[in-house]
């Protein structure tokens, strides 16, 4: 409902499925008309493409998780407005938050862009793996073309089936450093009786402040 356009043409609410541990996760564009009629997201043409690169590289598609940019189709599969990319957002970081993958394939434009917070497109970033911190956590990002495009160009889709390849390489190296915990001032655990209750309360506010700090 936050987003009010969206929510009056769709027919589904596509939250994503698959493997809710997986080490990889995959992020597309928004739901066509097969995800909107049947709530799963990609279930067509693009979806087929995207399951076979998958087993062409050992992976079973339940083994991933797979989401998108927008939750609802956009009317007619126009592309998604910058309003309803922000209305989005939280739910998708919050998947992220919650199925902590190793890796994040971003399928084109949209969901790289989002990610990384650029608008560098798809074009000059595909195939080419970095550290994205999210939150608190940080992942390997890895941008490669949306197969709905290579559906309809050979080219793009030999560049999409070499970037595949590399996959399982990526996802051998596990997670990446991960930034510095937070840790609390040793006044909180250690001595918290003997301080006087303001400074307790400004404790107890900075502990709230880094925990909200996850939540994007
Ligand atoms: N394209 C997408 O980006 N997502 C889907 O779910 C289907 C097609």
């Amino acid at each position: 409902m936050r987003c009010p356009e969206l929510a009056a043409t769709r027919k589904t609410v596509v939250f994503g499925a698959g493997n809710a541990d997986a080490d990889l996760m995959f992020i597309g564009e928004a739901p066509g008309a097969s995800e909107d009629e049947q709530g799963v997201p990609f279930v067509g043409r693009a979806g087929k493409l995207l399951e076979k690169l998958l087993e062409e590289i050992g992976l079973a598609r339940s083994e991933v998780f797979i989401a998108n940019t927008l939750m609802c189709r956009p009317p007619g599969n126009r592309d998604p407005q910058p309003v309803e990319i922000d209305n989005c957002q939280d739910y998708l970081l919050r998947k992220v938050e919650l199925i902590q993958p190793t890796v994040i394939c971003t399928l084109g434009n949209f969901s790289t862009k989002l990610l990384r917070g650029d608008p560098t497109g798809i074009t000059r970033l595909h195939g080419r793996p970095e550290v994205l911190t999210l939150g608190r956590r940080a992942v390997r990002l890895y941008p490669i073309f949306h197969p709905a495009a290579a559906l309809y160009t050979p080219s793009m889709l030999e560049t999409l089936r070499e970037d595949f390849t590399r996959l399982p390489d990526l996802l051998a190296l596990g997670a990446p450093e991960q930034p510095e915990a937070l840790e609390m001032p040793a006044v909180a655990h250690e001595t918290r009786e003997a301080v006087p209750a303001v400074a307790q309360a400004e404790v107890a506010g900075q502990s709230e402040e880094i925990d909200q700090l996850g939540l994007f």
